[in-house]
C-alpha cells in the first residue's frame, strides 16, 4: 500500500520533471509503456537497505562501488528515447544495480547487459533473477566493447558518461536502431545523445539534455570475465 503510493509520486514528478524539460526532450509526455513500465518494476529492491526510504524520490542513489542508480526521470528519458519494441534485443552498458535493466526487460524480449564491477555484476545478476526477470542476461567486462556475441542490437543505452562515443557500440548497432548516451568529461555535465544508424549506414547524432553521470571506467584486460 505503501510503496504504490510513494510510486505513484514518483511516476507524478517524472510526469512534472517531463513538463520542465519539454523544450529540451521535444515531447510532452513519456510514450504509456514506459511509465508503465516504471510503475511496475520494484525500484525499492534495487537499492541498499540504508536508501529504502528514498527508492522513489526522484533522485540518484548510491549503490556501493561509488556508483549510483539514476534518478527515476532520467532511467524514464532514456528508455522513452530508445523506443523499444516489444521484439527488440537491447543492449545496457552499465548495469549497476540493475534497475534500468529491469526497466527495458518489462519492455523488450531480450536484454544484455554488461558491468565492469565485478561485485554489482553479480549482485545485480541475482537480483533481476530472484524478481523473475528471466530475459536479462548480465556479464562483467569493459563494456565500451560492447558485447559483440549478441550484436547486432535494435538500441544501446550507456549509463555512464564517455569522453567520445566508443565505436563498437555504433557497430554494434542495427541499421534504423539508436544509441543513448551521455558524453562529455567525468565530473563535469554531459550532453545526452542520440545516436542513430540510419537504413543507408549513415550515422546522425543529436544532442538532448544536459546530465551528470558517473564516469565509464576502462580495464586493460578482460581476463576475468563472467556471465550470469
Ligand atoms: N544503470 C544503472 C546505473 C548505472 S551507474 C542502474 O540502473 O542502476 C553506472 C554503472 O556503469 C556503474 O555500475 C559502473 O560500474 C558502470 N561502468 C562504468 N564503466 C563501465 C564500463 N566500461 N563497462 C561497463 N560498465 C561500466
Amino acid at each position: 500500500m505503501f510503496a504504490n503510493s510513494v510510486q505513484s509520486d514518483m511516476l507524478r514528478d517524472i510526469e512534472r520533471e517531463v513538463a520542465y524539460t519539454r523544450h529540451e526532450i521535444g515531447r510532452d509526455a513519456f510514450a504509456p509503456r514506459v511509465m508503465a513500465a516504471m510503475a511496475a518494476v520494484p525500484r525499492e529492491q534495487f537499492v541498499p537497505e540504508s536508501g529504502r526510504h528514498l527508492a522513489f524520490a526522484n533522485g540518484p542513489l548510491a549503490i556501493g562501488h561509488g556508483q549510483t542508480i539514476s534518478q527515476p526521470y532520467i532511467v524514464a528519458l532514456m528508455t522513452d528515447l530508445l523506443a523499444p519494441r516489444p521484439q527488440d534485443s537491447i543492449l545496457e552498458i552499465g548495469t549497476g544495480s540493475g534497475y534500468q535493466a529491469a526497466v527495458l526487460a518489462e519492455l523488450v524480449r531480450q536484454v544484455h547487459s554488461v558491468e565492469i564491477i565485478a561485485a554489482l555484476a553479480t549482485a545485480a545478476g541475482q537480483r533481476l533473477a530472484r524478481l523473475g526477470y528471466d530475459n536479462v542476461s548480465v556479464r562483467h567486462a569493459d563494456g565500451f566493447h560492447g558485447w559483440p556475441e549478441h550484436a547486432p542490437y535494435d538500441g544501446i543505452v550507456v549509463t555512464a558518461a564517455a569522453p567520445q562515443v566508443p565505436p563498437p557500440l555504433v557497430e554494434q548497432l542495427k541499421p534504423g536502431a539508436r544509441l543513448v548516451i551521455p558524453v562529455g568529461m567525468p565530473g563535469g555535465v554531459q550532453e545526452l545523445k542520440v545516436v542513430e544508424k540510419h537504413a543507408d549506414g549513415s550515422i546522425t547524432s543529436r544532442n538532448i539534455l544536459l546530465v551528470a553521470f558517473v564516469p565509464l571506467t576502462r580495464t586493460a584486460t578482460g581476463s576475468d570475465r563472467q556471465e550470469t
